[in-house]
Order: C-alpha cells, then structure tokens, then sequence
C-alpha cells in the first residue's frame, strides 16, 4: 500500500531486491541520481555507498544500480584492518565499479588517527594523504571524502580543501536518509515525504541476497573476509607449490 510519502515500502528487507525496489520507487517520483561532484540540485537523489565491510558486495549493488540505468558513489575505507584497496580483487571491484559508472571515493575514518578534534591542517593532511593512496589504485577517484562512523565534529559542515558527503547541502539542507545499524527495522526510512534533493546512504555489507539481522550480517561479513585472507595467505606461505621470496 502506498504511504501519504509516495513510497510503499512495508516490510523494510536488507535485500538486494528490496533495495532494487526502493530505487524504481524513488526514480518513479521523478529523482534523478547524479554525482558528489556535479550541482546538488532539485530533483536529486545521491546514492552512497560506505564500503566498510564488503567490497564483493558493493560490486553487486553497483550493477543493481547500473541495471537500472542509475549512477552511485562508493566511499572505501583506504585505513582499515579488514580489506585491501590495493589487493588485486578489491582494485578488481573498483575498476569494475568506475566501468559501470559510478564515482569510487575514500571513507575516512578519523578514529584512525585521533580521538579528539584534529586541527584543519592535521585533517587535511591525512585526508589527502588518503586520496592519494586510493589515486595510486585508480585514476578516476572522485574527489569527495565521506567519514566513517562521523564524530559530531565532522558532521553538518564544511572543510577547506575537500568535499565532504557531510556538508550541509549533503545533510543538513537535503534528506539525508542512511541504513546505519539497519535502524530501518526501527525507524521507517522516508517517514515524511522527501524534500526535493536526497542522499540516500546505504552500507553494501548490511545487504544481501536474502534478509539477515545486523550483528549476523556483521559477523558473516568480518568472516567472509578473514576467509579470504586465510585462503590467500596460505596458498602463498604454507601450500606445497609457493616458493619463498629471496
Ligand atoms: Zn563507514
């Protein structure tokens, strides 16, 4: 049934083909998305993705988007223990990603580097540092950053010398809807009518083929990593064939 803000959306289902349906709804309404990079203007719909769990997944939803004949973002984590932007099968997913389409960014996360405030300078260096690394995996890196897990002071304002997915015309002045937690199963997503300009984030590694609960999907996503890492380090360092470097 359809709901006074024009989507139907009951019951919320962290699927591929539930979101799929949420996109076809809000392209119905009449959004266009766009990217980070171009005016953020009526009638615009931001589709972001965090990457901080599943690469593998974000690939999977980027050609959902790219079926649909929609673009999205893709911020990865350049600093984080669970997955390599520079591992041949993540630079794979990127590549992949920019050929569908779609803008592929950094996600910062500041809890790598300081517990409180840093200064502009001090930020700004460490958020370049970063959009550097990821410049070395790819040469069509957007130049927006989004913060991972953003403390208050990262959040509803603007930087010198980046963009970030936070400024108020992204937050503040939009709607700003996000999956974070999976909180949709408490909190309805688009409760009211949206406003003429949307950014809808949504982190890869909460969905899936079918409907899981947070901390499972979590979990399978830390698992399906360390998996990975195991399978590659051991045909490398342990498996019969692997010859040590000199
Ligand atoms: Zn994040």
């Amino acid at each position: 049934m359809s709901r006074s803000n024009g989507l139907s959306l009951e019951p919320v289902e962290f699927t591929y083909e539930w979101y799929r349906q949420l996109l076809e709804q809000l392209v119905a309404l009449g959004y266009e998305t766009g990217s980070f990079e171009d005016p953020f203007e009526d009638g615009d719909l931001l589709l972001r993705h965090d990457v901080d769990l599943s690469p593998r997944k974000a690939l999977e939803i980027g050609r959902i988007e790219a079926g649909l004949g929609l673009q999205s973002t893709y911020f990865f984590l350049v600093s984080n223990p669970l997955y390599n932007v520079f591992d041949a099968a993540c630079r794979t997913v990127i590549d992949e990603l920019i050929e569908l389409g779609h803008d592929v960014g950094v996600h910062f996360s500041t809890h790598q580097y300081w517990s409180q405030r840093p200064s502009e300078d001090e930020l700004l260096t460490r958020v370049n540092a970063e959009r550097s690394a990821l410049s070395l995996v790819t040469d069509d890196a957007c130049e927006p950053v989004s913060f991972h897990c953003p403390p208050e002071w990262a959040t509803d304002q603007p930087f010198d010398g980046f963009t970030s997915a936070y400024e108020p015309r992204f937050f503040s002045e939009a709607t700003y809807v996000a999956d974070s937690g999976q909180r949709w199963r408490r909190e309805r997503p688009f409760e009211k009518r949206p406003s003429a300009r949307i950014q809808l984030l949504t982190h890869p590694g909460l969905w899936g083929d079918s409907d899981l609960p947070y901390p499972e999907r979590v979990t399978s996503g830390i698992a399906e990593n360390v998996g990975y890492t195991e399978r590659f380090l051991t045909g490398q360092l342990l498996e019969d064939e692997f010859e040590p470097p000199v």
